[in-house]
């Protein structure tokens, strides 16, 4: 997502549908951001900067005028939509021709995803999608074509030890999360990334699959959209190899990194041909 954003400019103005803290770093671009969401806490909303602005709106009527925006980003959002094709039908009248649309989903049939709902009691996931259920749904809908897609890998990052204030707002399925010891907590989620990462290197499996990202557009976009096999368990950044400065002595392939972003913990595993 981040390559794609990085080629509009000034001019631009790109959507973040379903954007809660925001789905990038809206800082770092020069377009105009307008982050929407059903329910937006009052902090974000009374937020005035350049260049971005917040407001609440219900995904399946958009205050936007016809044509008016070149980039929606939905970036983990339509499993949550419970009318998602009215949403996709808002998505084609406000995006411009030359426009583009951004989906990031969760695997329905996931480990990732299962684990997610059963944790969280559902967490909100209302869709469940397959990778060509969903994009034929989305090119009829939108008449946009899908023109790029890659897998996203777990972190299983909603297993994060949670603070006590982010913990209160959890089900009661959940609260086990903030009970569990520090050190076994990490030991446990270190663990379940090597463990999945191995397998599916092994066995050719996708227990550390967590969905896809796809582009629809008219054109195709120019540049490559890549797939991260590592990704950190505390912050979601993806790692690839090169960008990993220092590892630390490791067994049987498997490399002990600091996280370029975060400095947490975790362990390398090479991907599999054709990821980072
Ligand atoms: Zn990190």
């Amino acid at each position: 997502m981040d390559s794609l954003l990085s080629q509009l400019t000034a001019g631009n103005v790109v959507l973040d549908l379903g954007c809660g803290y925001g789905s990038f770093h809206y800082e770092a671009y020069p377009f105009r951001t307008l982050a929407t969401d059903l329910h937006l806490p009052d902090e974000l909303l009374k937020i005035r900067r350049p260049g971005v602005e917040y407001f609440q709106a219900d995904s399946n009527t958009i205050p936007l005028r016809n044509e008016s925006v070149d980039a929606v980003i939905c970036h983990n959002t339509l499993e949550h939509f419970a009318a998602y094709e009215e949403t996709l039908s808002e998505i084609r009248r406000v995006l411009k021709p030359n426009g583009w649309l951004w989906i990031a989903v969760p695997n329905g049939d996931g480990l990732d995803d299962r684990l997610y709902r059963f944790v969280f009691e559902g967490g909100g996931h209302v869709n469940r999608f397959t990778f060509n259920g969903l994009v034929e749904k989305v090119q009829t809908i939108t008449g946009l074509s899908l023109v790029q897609a890659c897998d996203l890998f777990s972190s299983f990052v909603f297993l994060a030890k949670p603070t006590p204030e982010r913990a209160a707002g959890f089900p009661r399925t959940a609260h086990f999360l903030l009970a569990v010891p520090e050190e076994f907590h990490r030991f446990a989620v270190i663990a379940l990334n090597t463990v999945t990462r191995l397998a599916d290197k092994a066995l050719g499996s996708h227990y550390s699959l967590y969905g896809w990202g796809f582009v629809f557009a008219h054109q195709r976009p120019a540049l490559p959209l890549p797939s991260f096999f590592n990704v950190c368990r505390q912050c979601g950044s993806g790692c690839a190899e090169t960008h990993i400065q220092h590892f630390r002595k490791g067994v049987f392939g498997m490399r002990p990194y600091e996280c370029p972003h975060c400095g947490e913990l975790n362990v390398f595993v090479r991907p599999p041909t054709g990821h980072l």
